[in-house]
């Protein structure tokens, strides 16, 4: 779809009826057997862009006044709306820049991309396509990296505004060790971002995120101005980087002497804790990812990222460990990562489990791009699942999407089995339709 003014909510009731998967727990916590709710010919039933009910068909049916609109989608399979915990809008230009390491990466490929954002009607015109390709890939909601310009923070708000996404984001915080066109001061950073949490947060379905872009361009002061904003607005969100490389590791620790680790930085300054979304997190020791777990903070695991930049493996398993289990969702992190597809990074995912030795089972690859990354933004009782009063963004995919898809899906014995399929040979393809706040957005 074209940018467009917001559409009305519809009221009315509506159904979508097909098969219905979605997470009734955390499967790497509790019963992995009975962790996926199944509905084989199920209805949701939506209002106001709200489910009223979600069930099998049969059940349901009787409920649809004479008339109710329903769409019927056979043979295609229903899941909640993706949640990317990760990503850059300003970098959907830049993916598969090759030949860099994350610090020369962001030298030589994202800050010069991010510098186009001083131009309003260019951050308008990405923000509009990034938007408009969240929804051709079936993410329903992102929490995203803006740049530096308050504009490109306003733009991508008006964009998820006018397609009513639910959407997470905020300005890059920036003062130091970057190109000087891209940075503010403490107070500059301090003001604006003043300034759009009055603009936005809490508008429609916008959520506001203090964003620092990572320690090392920040100054204390800067960090400090974001921890007073934490302070004075406790709900929001904090974005930001963490451990993704050994170089950026040891930068920090030489910028920051006195902190006793790089999550101490973020602690020390007051920005760790609900809601806060630490990208990455490769390098972490065990006190990190107690002190993550305890301070309920989530990491945004992005494999296709980490693979691309040569970041390193993420340890799954560890980071989910039972005994302190930190919160964990998927990330695409464009442009350093290679796909907005959530089905591919889900996909790249399961390869990276296999390299730090565990098996990331398909229940858990949908908890970490649906469930997991609503519960990290604090946003569970909303979105994430297919359940009364929550938002009706989800997303339909279809197994025949392309013929290797369809041959392979025909041999799926289980719903898990068609999963794993749709993870392996899935991306934008494989969406057949995508519903946002209940109303099926056209493709684009
Ligand atoms: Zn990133």
């Amino acid at each position: 779809m074209s940018q467009q003014a917001m559409p009305a909510p519809e009221h009315r009731l509506s159904a979508v009826r097909g098969r219905l998967l979605w997470l009734r727990h955390d499967p790497f916590l509790d019963d992995p057997g009975t962790a996926l709710a199944e509905e084989e010919d199920g209805l949701i039933l939506m209002a106001g862009g709200k489910i009223q009910d979600v069930g099998s068909h049969a059940a349901l049916v009787s409920r649809l006044p004479p008339g109710t609109p329903v769409d019927h989608h056979s043979g295609k399979l229903i899941v909640p709306g993706f949640i990317d915990l990760h990503v850059h809008y300003s970098q959907v230009g830049i993916i598969g820049a090759a030949g860099h390491r994350l610090l020369d990466w962001l030298g030589q490929t994202t800050f010069p991309a991010e510098m186009a954002f001083v131009d309003p009607a260019h951050a308008r015109a990405v923000a509009a396509f990034f938007c408009d390709q969240l929804i051709r890939h079936g993410t329903t909601t992102a929490l995203v990296f803006t740049t530096v310009h308050p504009h490109a923070t306003d733009a991508l708000f008006e964009a998820a505004m006018a397609r009513s996404m639910r959407m997470v984001a905020g300005k890059v915080m920036m003062d130091r060790n970057a190109p000087a066109s891209l940075l503010d001061t403490a107070r500059m950073a301090h003001d604006d971002s003043l300034a759009l949490i009055d603009r936005w947060d809490g508008m429609g379905r916008l959520h506001y995120a203090i964003t620092p872009r990572f320690a090392p361009t920040s100054t204390p002061e800067q960090l400090e101005a974001a921890g007073a904003l934490r302070k004075r607005f406790p709900h929001l969100h904090v974005h930001t980087h963490l451990a993704e490389t050994l170089d950026e590791t040891a930068w920090v620790r030489s910028l920051f002497p006195d902190r006793a680790c790089y999550l101490d930085v973020y602690d020390h300054y007051g920005l760790v804790g609900p809601r806060s979304v630490f990208a990455h997190g490769i390098h972490l020791d065990e006190g990190e990812f107690r002190r993550l777990f305890e301070s309920g903070a989530a990491v945004a695991h992005c494999p296709t990222s980490n693979l691309f930049l040569g970041s390193g493996i993420f340890r799954l398993a560890a980071a989910r460990a039972r005994n302190r289990p930190v919160q964990v969702g998927l990330g695409t992190d464009v442009g350093a990562g290679t796909s907005l597809s959530m089905l591919a990074t889900a996909g790249e995912a399961y390869k990276v489990a296999q390299l730090a030795g565990h098996l990331l089972s398909p229940a858990e690859a949908l908890y970490l791009a649906t469930l997991g990354p609503a519960r990290a933004l604090g946003l569970d009782d909303r979105i994430g699942r297919l359940a009364p009063g929550h938002d009706a963004d989800f997303v339909v995919l279809n197994p025949a999407a392309t013929p290797l898809l369809a041959m392979r899906c025909q041999q799926a014995g289980s719903s898990a089995d068609l999963l794993s399929a749709l993870f392996t040979l899935g991306d934008d393809r494989a969406i057949a339709a995508t519903y946002v706040a209940g109303s099926r957005m056209a493709p684009s």
